[in-house]
C-alpha cells in the first residue's frame, strides 16, 4: 500500500546517497578526463540531499509522489550542475506518475520511468549516441517498458533493465561526445564512459535489490 511504497522510496534514497559516496571518486575521475571533473561531488550533494528531504517527508506520512517530487526538488537545488538538474527532473517525474494514496504498480513505475526518460532529452536536448547519461537512461527505459508490458514483476523487470543499462553505460566509451563542452576534447574522452551514464546504472543496479512486487 501506499505507506509501504513510500518507505521503500526513501529507503532507495538512502541506497542510492550511500552507492554515491562509495563511487564518488570514480565519478570524479571519469569526469576529469573530458569534463570539469565535478561530477562525483554534484551527485554526492544531490543525493544526500534528496535523502534528508525523503526521510523527513516520510515521518510527516507523506506517499511515494510527494516523497519523490520533495526529494528531487532538493537534488536539484542542492547539486548544481547539468547532471542535478536532469536527477531533479527524473525524480519529480517518476513521483508524478505515480499516487500518494494507492498502491504503485509496475505499470505505473514503468510509465514514469519512460517520462522521465523523455523529459531528460526534452531538458538537456541530448540525443542516444550523444555521449551523455541518456545512453544509459533510454536503453533502461525502454528494457522496463517491454518486460513489464511481456508480465513481468517490477522487481524482475528492473534487474533486466539494470542490466541493459550497465552494457549500455559500459558502451558509452566507445563514444564521441555530440553537444555540450565535452565534445571539445571528444577525443579524449574516447575509450572513458560517461560519468552520467555510469553514475545512472550505478543508481539503478542499487535500487533493483530493494523493489519486491
Ligand atoms: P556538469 O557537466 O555541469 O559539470 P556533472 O559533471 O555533474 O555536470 O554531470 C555531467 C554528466 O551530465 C555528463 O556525464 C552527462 O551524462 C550528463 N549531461 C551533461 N549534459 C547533458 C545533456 N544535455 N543531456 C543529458 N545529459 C547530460
Ligand atoms: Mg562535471
Ligand atoms: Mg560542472
Amino acid at each position: 500500500e501506499s505507506r509501504a511504497a513510500a518507505t521503500r522510496a526513501a529507503e532507495a534514497l538512502g541506497a542510492i546517497r550511500d552507492v554515491i559516496d562509495e563511487n564518488a571518486d570514480e565519478l570524479g575521475r571519469l569526469d576529469s578526463i573530458a569534463g570539469d571533473g565535478d561530477h562525483g561531488i554534484g551527485m554526492q550533494r544531490g543525493a544526500r540531499a534528496a535523502a534528508t528531504e525523503a526521510q523527513a517527508v516520510l515521518e510527516r506520512g507523506a506517499g511515494a509522489r510527494s516523497l519523490l517530487v520533495r526529494a528531487g526538488d532538493a537534488w536539484s537545488d542542492r547539486a548544481g550542475g547539468t547532471s542535478g538538474a536532469l536527477w531533479g527532473e527524473i525524480l519529480r517525474t517518476l513521483g508524478e506518475a505515480l499516487g500518494d494514496d494507492q498502491a504503485v504498480t509496475a505499470a505505473e513505475v514503468s510509465v514514469g520511468v519512460t517520462a522521465a526518460s523523455d523529459a531528460v532529452r526534452a531538458y538537456g536536448k541530448a540525443s542516444v549516441g550523444d555521449k551523455t547519461m541518456v545512453d544509459a537512461l533510454e536503453p533502461f527505459a525502454n528494457a522496463l517498458d517491454a518486460r513489464v508490458a511481456a508480465g513481468d514483476s517490477l522487481s524482475a523487470a528492473w534487474v533486466a533493465a539494470s542490466g541493459a543499462a550497465r552494457q549500455a553505460a559500459d558502451a558509452t566509451a566507445d563514444m564521441m561526445p555530440g553537444l555540450g563542452r565535452a565534445r571539445l576534447h571528444g577525443e579524449k574522452s574516447l575509450g572513458t564512459p560517461d560519468p552520467g551514464a555510469v553514475s545512472f546504472a550505478l543508481i539503478v543496479e542499487t535500487v533493483a535489490p530493494l523493489l519486491d512486487t
